[in-house]
């Protein structure tokens, strides 16, 4: 027999890690369900102009990171690597944006794909969850995004997380701001791929991580410094309605983010437990986006967060998830006819809601004990001939040891006065 292995920079989720995941992204999703974010879900794969348009042609993404492919009938295909693009293609595509209700606001969860160098916290298969607020440009609605992004953290009791800030600009003081930095940089001593950079995505050298570029930025103009009064305005409020709500934030005027289609607000979420990869999630406003794929004007602003590294920050935190018990109740039948009343029990039960599972295969009774043990369940239902005769099962305590007979009948009502 052949052994297969996972694909490089991939890994499995399976039982009991795949728990914290699952979890992970239902704490991310709830408040964003408080909030009116609708659940959307998209391919796995797009043309592959969505996000060479989408998230820019000069990016990493685009250029070094995407997995093309092009299939039997000829058409050039991308798995995604980010939900954005996608999701806001589905709604123009549905035209949810002239349904009136604006902003159209959707939130996912899923794979998403980048050819990278694997290593901690950096694979090529990664899980995100991603809320998009469609068609409207308010301060709030970027302060609301943040907050439902800080709330799923706390719920999950991470503490040492830190809030990035910064603004982009937008189209009117953006191109200013753009020539400036492009003079500054020619006028460093850089190599010949980053100065390239200066050309196509002069904004991207602010984020290099080498010590010996990141030296000479020092001087660099920032785009704080080029913020039109109506960005300033903005952005000042995106800061005061965040304080109100107790998200604290450090200033970053060097943070730019990867991708090509952020204006104004920019945000990043970054774990200090975590060595390099230190980014847990990032968003921003895109109020380009739309018109780049091809859609109409629409404002918009949204974050995607990274399930992976959330796990890692957690893990690092040394959070004890409080995750629903596997198995509570562990039905041990001792012959054929307890066999079928136990069934009984345990379809019951679960009915009822209490997580209960079986002795499958005809296990003696020690063997039985020790799964039930192992399972994790605080009770075991154990009944033979002479129980069923007396029309009772036994109900045992798993960590006292300790076991009474209950009638048969009233067998999940006990199971749940003794699970409290
Ligand atoms: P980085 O700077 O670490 O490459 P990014 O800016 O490319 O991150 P985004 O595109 O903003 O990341 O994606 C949002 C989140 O998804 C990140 O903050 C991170 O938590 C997660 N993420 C991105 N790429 C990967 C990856 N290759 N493996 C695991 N998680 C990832
Ligand atoms: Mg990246």
């Amino acid at each position: 027999m052949s052994t297969f292995k996972a694909p490089k920079g991939t890994y499995d989720l399976i039982p009991p890690d795949s728990a914290a995941y699952l979890a992970v992204r239902e704490a991310i999703a709830a408040p964003l369900r408080r909030a009116g974010y609708g659940y959307a879900e998209t391919p796995g794969f797009e043309n592959v102009e969505l996000f060479s348009r989408g998230v820019g042609e000069s990016t990493d993404i685009v250029t070094k990171e995407m997995y093309t492919l092009t299939t039997k009938g000829g058409d050039e295909l991308a798995l995604r690597p980010e939900g954005t693009a996608s999701v806001l293609r589905a709604a123009l595509e549905a035209n949810l944006h002239k349904a009136g209700n604006l902003p159209v606001k959707l939130w996912y969860s899923g794979s998403y794909y980048r050819y990278e160098r694997p290593q901690a916290g950096r694979y090529r298969h990664f899980s995100q969850v991603g809320a998009e607020a469609i068609g409207a440009e308010d301060p709030a609605l970027d302060a609301e995004l943040v907050i439902l992004a800080v709330d799923a953290y706390r719920s999950l009791g991470l503490r040492n997380f830190r809030l990035l800030l910064n603004s982009l600009g937008d189209k009117e003081c953006r191109p200013v701001y753009r020539a400036a930095l492009q003079d500054f940089l020619r006028g460093l001593d850089l190599d010949e791929d980053t100065r390239r950079r200066i050309d196509i995505n002069p904004l991207r050298v602010l984020d290099d991580k080498r010590e010996s570029v990141q030296k000479q930025l020092a001087g660099a103009p920032m785009m704080r410094d080029h913020l039109c009064e109506a960005c300033r305005t903005y952005h000042e409020q995106v800061r005061e309605l965040l304080t109100a709500a107790g998200v604290s934030f450090e200033d970053d005027p060097k943070l730019v983010r990867g991708l090509d289609y952020y204006t104004r607000t920019t945000f990043e979420f970054v774990h200090d437990g975590l060595g390099s990869q230190s980014a847990v999630g990032g968003g921003g406003r895109y109020d380009g986006l739309s018109e780049m794929i091809g859609g109409p004007s629409l404002p918009s602003v949204g974050w995607a967060l990274g399930v992976d590294r959330t796990v890692l920050a957690l893990r690092a935190e040394g959070v004890e998830l409080d995750l629903p018990a596997v198995t509570q109740v562990y039905a041990v039948p001792l012959g054929e006819e307890a066999r079928r009343t136990l069934f009984g029990l345990v379809t019951e039960l679960r009915r009822a809601g209490v997580a209960t599972d079986f002795a499958y295969g005809g296990k003696g009774l020690k063997n039985a004990m020790k799964s039930a043990n192992r399972s994790g369940a605080r009770l075991a239902l154990v009944a033979g001939e002479r129980d069923l005769a007396e029309g009772v099962v036994q109900l045992k305590d798993l960590d006292s040891g300790e076991q009474r007979a209950v009638p048969a009948a009233e067998a999940v009502t006990a199971v749940r006065s003794a699970l409290g």
